[in-house]
This record gives structure tokens, sequence and C-alpha cells, in this order.
């Protein structure tokens, strides 16, 4: 069991209810997850909150991803009956392929309507995702936010504006918040490795030992660029990894020990410039 932390502030449960109020406001979901762990981004309460609205996952970030794995991911999210694409949205070209992509969910609909002589009303999207997944930074893309907001409509707060994105798409200029969600102490880890949650918030030595330990399983050459390192995993190798990663970044000791502190900053701080390449952290909804 995860320990009962505080991983966010009060105000979320607000937050939540306001996400449901505006999924009924809504034809689809446009759920944003990180490319690195989508399983563990993913908040599994959205899909009680969204019921039967059609969704489509997002994957951002694949620039920071292992492109292999992102390929199998989305794979696997298509296995399991979902409309998913990957986008890097510091270098974003997939504007058209994402509003297809809604029409696509929608055509039955759309057509059902049009049988029924109604007229064709644009598809209306909303942004989800938990802290830090890149909602804002979508949301700017897509809406170039050149375009003028469509203005308010019944049901939609004054301080909440549709914005016309093409001529048939529109979507909430403020993204729902999700509050992150895990099911393990696994998934906590990978949602701090993606930046999600503050990693200070769990046991670092923990994470040291999760993240090192993984590389070592699936990234071995990235360990031995960046620190000379190669771990056998059926050995004791977790101090005799501290002493290697302090004495090859000359890491200052303390009394003559290492300094088992300033190891893993050294290590999560590499991780957070991206300095051991592209990595997922995992590979599957395990
Ligand atoms: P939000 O909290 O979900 O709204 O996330 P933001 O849009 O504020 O993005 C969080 C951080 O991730 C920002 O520093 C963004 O520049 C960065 N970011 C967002 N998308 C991408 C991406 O696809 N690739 C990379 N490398 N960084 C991204």
């Amino acid at each position: 069991m995860v320990k009962q932390i505080q991983w966010y502030p009060g105000h979320m449960a607000k937050a939540q209810r306001e996400i449901e109020s505006k999924v009924k406001l809504v034809d689809i979901v446009i759920e944003l997850v990180d490319a690195r762990a989508p399983f563990s981004t993913h908040n599994p309460e959205l899909d009680y909150m969204i019921k039967n609205k059609p969704r489509l996952y997002i994957l951002t970030k694949k620039d920071l991803a292992d492109p292999k794995a992102t390929d199998a991911l989305i794979a696997e999210f298509k296995r399991q009956g979902h409309s998913a694409i990957a986008v890097d949205l510091k270098n974003f070209k997939e504007e058209k392929k994402i509003v297809n992509l809604c029409r696509y969910q929608l055509k039955e609909k759309h057509e059902k309507e049009a049988a029924r002589g109604l007229k064709p009303k644009p598809i209306r999207a909303l942004v989800a995702g938990i802290p830090n997944v890149g909602k804002s930074t979508f949301i700017n893309k897509i809406a170039k936010r050149k375009a003028a907001a469509v203005g308010n409509k019944p049901g939609v707060t004054k301080s909440q504006q549709i914005i016309r994105v093409d001529k048939d798409f529109e979507l909430f200029d403020t993204p729902g918040v999700l509050e992150p969600k895990f099911t393990d102490i696994n998934k906590a880890m990978n949602v701090a490795l993606c930046g999600s949650i503050k990693m200070e918030i769990l046991p670092l030595d923990d994470l040291f030992i999760h993240a090192i330990g993984y590389l070592a399983k699936h990234y071995p050459e990235k360990l031995k660029e960046r620190y000379n390192l190669t771990i056998d995993l059926d050995s004791d190798w977790v101090l005799p990894v501290y002493d290697h990663i302090s004495d090859y970044r000359h890491i200052k000791k303390l009394r003559g020990e290492t300094d088992y502190d300033r190891v893993q900053e050294t290590f999560f701080n590499d991780l957070k410039n991206a300095s051991l390449g592209r990595i997922t952290w995992e590979l599957s909804d395990e």
C-alpha cells in the first residue's frame, strides 16, 4: 500500500466536481498523459467521470521518451480499444490529425443526428490531465491563442471561454486539472520521475533505487554512457552504485564517506535535464 500522503491541495476535490460538470458540456475528452509513463500519469477516476463520452489520449513529451517504447505503447492503447497519438508539444505538428481523430470518433453520432435532420454542431472538447503533462502548452498551441474566444454559451461560466479551433471544432480554454492518482508505489515513482508530483514527496532513496534498477534492466547503455556504470542486478549493487557515481562525478565526501544525498541529487538532476537521453519508465500497464 502507498502511504497515505497529502499528494495534492484540498481544493482538488472542488476541481474534480468542476471537471464532472464540464464533461457534461462536451462531446469528447482529450486526456493528456506523459509518454514516458502514460498509464501511471492517467487518472483512473477520469474513466468514471467521463462515463460513455469518447476520449482521445494524447501522449505528450514524446521527444523525451524512448521512440520504440512510444510506438509500442500507442499500439497497446489501440489494442485496448482507445484512440491515442503521441506528440512533442515543443515542436507541435499534429493539430489536424488530432481534430480528425476527434471527428472520427464522433462520426457515427453526427451521422445519426444528420439522419434525424439535426443541424451539425461543432465538436466541443475538454482537455484534462494531471499537473505538468502539458495541458496549457497544448491548449495554447492548438488554439494558437489568436483565435478569439467564441464567447459565453449556456452552461459555461464567464471565466471559462470556449475557443474555436477549426470550423467544426471547439475547446474549453482552461483544462480540467486532475489529481495524480496511482494504485501502487511504482506508479507513484513513475509520476515523480515525469515531474507530475514532487520527487521529495517520496522516499528519495527508494526512488533512486527504483530508477537505477529500472535503467540497469531496460537501458544499461545509458548508465554506461553517463556514469561508466555496469550493474549486475543479481549482486548487492545499491551501495557500490552510490560509491561509483560519487567517485565518477567527483562528489565531495562527508568525513570520508559517500554523500548519499548528493549522489541522489546529482542523478535526479541528470534525469530532470534529460542528460541520460530518452527514457520511458513503463512499457505496459502491469
Ligand atoms: P500543465 O501543468 O499540464 O498545464 O503543463 P504545462 O503546459 O505547463 O507544461 C509543463 C512543462 O512541460 C512546461 O515546462 C512545458 O514547456 C513542458 N512541456 C509540455 N509539453 C512538452 C513536450 O511535448 N515536450 C517537452 N520536452 N516539454 C513539454
